[in-house]
């Protein structure tokens, strides 16, 4: 394995040095014969997708070569970390490959019967949550996905998947197999449900109150709001106004006021995160594309930099710094990501434990 050498400013600090990458880690001292990959320019530690779904097309799950493709897509877009958001593929492939980004799966999803896009989930019903909650714990890796709330056929509108206590019974059987719970929630009834029992984290969150970000915000709930994936509501409604006029202007309204309900979680002090949603309706390796849309709903570049980088690396488990000792997985831009967002579709260098990819 080849020795590197960089100099550059090292964020977050924002430190100008020169480090070196040897047996994949970051050193500080010298490396003699190291070969000098960059020379100024900012060192930021791999970005994170914290929602996307690695093994998954609009039709369901997909080839290994076509997962393949999907991580090397997001790699080569500096996401060097992925949160899993659920697929019916087993990916586990991907962990074995020191080119492909490091993987956190959360196993499959899991919905109500015929209660979520079909191919992709476990469809059960309540009483069998906590089982499918156990299992999917165990083959995953820290994390179980529930579909929070979908189009309920017979209200013709967005609808719980289970009763409070079924979501309360899995949270509880989540946690006593040490796996955290995230959930998809597009509408308002399910949230307080979840948050109440203690969920670590809401994928979308469109339906969010006032009172409910600042018990988020108190008991440490995340938020991986998929800003990029909001602009598909008017599509969703659009599909389903004929049979569901209620359900499609319910969307509708969930998009109208996504900004604020977004904005009033960052205000309240909830951790938001950046992740694309790739892998159900969009592609790969648009998180460049997500963290400008987050900064055009006002939050700061530094802030969202950091929920698609250190921060989110830091939440997941992994170092959120370029310290020494840590593992070399960095982009390298030309610009300061910081003052300009928009170098993120522009990186100079990729690197990968420790290797140029
Ligand atoms: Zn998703």
């Amino acid at each position: 394995m080849s020795s590197l050498h960089l100099s550059g400013v090292l964020l977050p600090e924002g430190e100008q040095r020169d480090v070196w990458v040897r047996d994949g880690r970051f050193t500080f001292d010298a490396v003699p014969g190291a070969e000098t990959v960059a020379r100024g320019g900012w060192l930021v530690p791999g970005l994170v997708d914290a929602h996307c779904h690695v093994g998954l097309d609009p039709q369901g799950g997909v080839d290994e070569a076509t997962q393949e493709e999907q991580a090397v897509a997001d790699r080569d877009a500096g996401a060097l970390l992925l949160r899993d958001c659920g697929s019916p593929a087993d990916t586990r492939w991907v962990q074995d490959r020191d080119d492909l980004p490091r993987l956190i799966r959360c196993g499959r999803h899991i919905a109500r019967t015929r209660r979520y896009i079909r191919n992709f989930a476990h469809e059960i019903e309540p009483g069998e949550l906590t089982t499918y909650v156990a299992q999917e714990a165990r083959a995953g890796d820290g994390w179980v996905k529930l579909v929070g709330d979908w189009i309920s056929r017979e209200e013709g509108d967005l609808a719980p998947s289970f009763p409070a206590e079924a979501f309360t019974a899995a949270i509880a059987t989540a946690h006593e197999h040490g796996a955290r719970v995230t959930a998809h929630c597009f509408g308002e009834t399910v949230l307080p449900w979840l948050v109440d029992a203690g969920i670590d984290c809401i994928e979308h969150g469109t339906g969010l109150t006032t009172d409910l970000v600042e018990t988020m915000a108190a008991q440490g709930t995340a938020l991986v709001p998929t800003a990029h994936q909001l602009d598909n509501f008017p599509m969703y409604a659009e599909q389903g106004a004929e049979r569901f006029p209620a359900y499609a202007d319910h969307m509708l309204a969930l998009h109208a006021r996504r900004r604020e309900t977004i904005m009033a979680a960052y205000e309240a002090g909830v951790a938001i995160y950046a992740g694309t949603d790739a892998g159900g309706v969009l592609p790969h390796g648009l998180i460049a594309d997500e963290v400008a849309e987050l900064a055009s709903y006002g939050m700061p570049a530094d802030y969202v930099l950091g929920a698609a980088s250190w921060r989110a690396r830091e939440w997941l488990g992994w170092n959120a710094g370029l310290d020494d000792g840590a593992p070399a997985d960095f982009v390298v831009y030309p610009r300061d990501p910081r003052t300009d967002l928009s170098v993120l579709r522009e990186p100079t260098a990729v690197v990968l434990r420790g290797q140029v990819v």
